[in-house]
């Protein structure tokens, strides 16, 4: 599962799309944890696609991870300040990579 304290053991090593990237980082492999208030972990990932269908304000769309061995999309929180805090996605990963902090 996806560590709830990211924040304070990661390093934030990049943004994509205004989304920030926490590390380690070594692609196509490793590719650490996307967003902050919805942080998704890409390495736990394997792209079951309910986080995009539950969401009721489209926090996430797919992008390509080409090599990853879970999966090679990924759904991106890249709509994040969006989120309504109603906690769907974190309850449908079935391999709880999502984590949602209620700001
Ligand atoms: Fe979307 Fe709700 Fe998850 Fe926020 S907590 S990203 S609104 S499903």
């Amino acid at each position: 599962a996806i560590d709830p304290n990211f924040e304070r053991t990661r390093e934030q090593v990049d943004e994509e799309d205004g989304v920030a990237v926490w590390g380690p980082v070594e692609p196509p492999e490793k590719l650490g944890i996307h967003g902050t208030h919805v942080a998704v972990d890409f390495d736990i990932c394997l792209a079951d696609g309910a986080c995009l269908e539950d969401c009721p304000v489209d926090v996430f769309e797919w992008v390509d991870t080409p090599g990853h061995p879970e999966s090679e999309i990924k759904a991106h929180p890249t709509y994040e300040d969006q989120c309504i805090d109603c906690m769907l996605c974190v309850d449908v990963c079935p391999v709880d990579a999502i984590d949602v902090d209620p700001s």
